[in-house]
């Protein structure tokens, strides 16, 4: 897939098979869109991290809240409880960096373990069910990226870079998003997040970043 860009403006998306000709592309494509910009040679600053994520089988409610261990050593382990009763969490580890692969490993699960167990001891007889990976598409400031850069060609947009964050984010985002591109408001809420300024030096520090 590539963007086509024509006397200084986007004319559509080369599929391969077709072009599908238009005036405004919007590049929410999450890890991917690092790709996309780079068709047209342009750097988004984005970093993509995996995660891998553990499921265990149901048990009788007993963990109300998100439970983050905030220990040294505890590699950001979290753990929470479904409403079925399963044990979900994770841990930051190990720093996979620009891995597309969406495995999942032994080595993470053991190290994710011990530390549950660790911090919640009868995890020691529980049984995981399920384990899945995907990817922490993060930015130099750990917040997202939407709008445009007033130096891309014209009709270009992103949204992206949402840090861990991305399901919380994503109503108020597309919200934002339909009225920049119908009516061009930049409202306050969005004005910080635009791609520019990573350019101009304008970080918008996000410290939470759990798992
Ligand atoms: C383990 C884990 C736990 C998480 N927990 C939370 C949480 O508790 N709360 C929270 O708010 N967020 C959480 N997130 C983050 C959340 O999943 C993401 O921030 C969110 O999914 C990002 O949405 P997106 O639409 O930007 O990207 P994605 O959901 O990645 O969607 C991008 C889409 O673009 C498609 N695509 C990619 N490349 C191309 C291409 N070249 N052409 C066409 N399509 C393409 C992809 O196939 C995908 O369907 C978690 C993420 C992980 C990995």
């Amino acid at each position: 897939v590539k963007i086509r860009v024509g006397n200084g403006r986007v004319k559509g998306v080369d599929l391969g098979y077709k072009v599908i000709e238009c005036e405004k592309i919007v590049v929410a494509a999450g890890e991917g869109s690092k790709y996309l910009f780079q068709t047209l040679d342009i750097d988004i600053p984005i970093v993509i991290r995996r995660k891998e994520l553990y499921v265990s089988e149901p048990y009788s409610l007993f963990i109300d809240p998100l439970i983050i261990d905030t220990r040294e050593d505890s590699l950001g382990l979290y753990v929470t409880q479904t409403l079925r009763g399963e044990l979900m969490g994770s841990i930051d580890y190990p720093e996979a960096i620009d891995d597309l692969t969406h495995e999942t490993t032994l080595k993470h699960y053991t190290v994710y373990a011990k530390k549950l167990v660790r911090l919640i001891p009868i995890m020691k007889y529980s049984t995981v069910m399920r384990c899945w990976s995907g990817n922490y598409v993060t930015t130099p400031d750990n917040s997202h990226i939407m709008g445009r850069d007033p130096e891309w060609p014209e009709g270009l947009y992103i949204s992206t870079g949402f840090s861990g964050h991305g399901f919380m984010l994503a109503p108020y985002t597309g919200f934002l998003m339909a009225r920049h591109l119908i009516y061009g408001e930049t409202p306050n809420t969005m004005e910080p997040y635009t791609p520019d300024r990573f350019r101009m030096g304008k970080y918008v520090r996000e410290s939470l970043v759990i798992g």
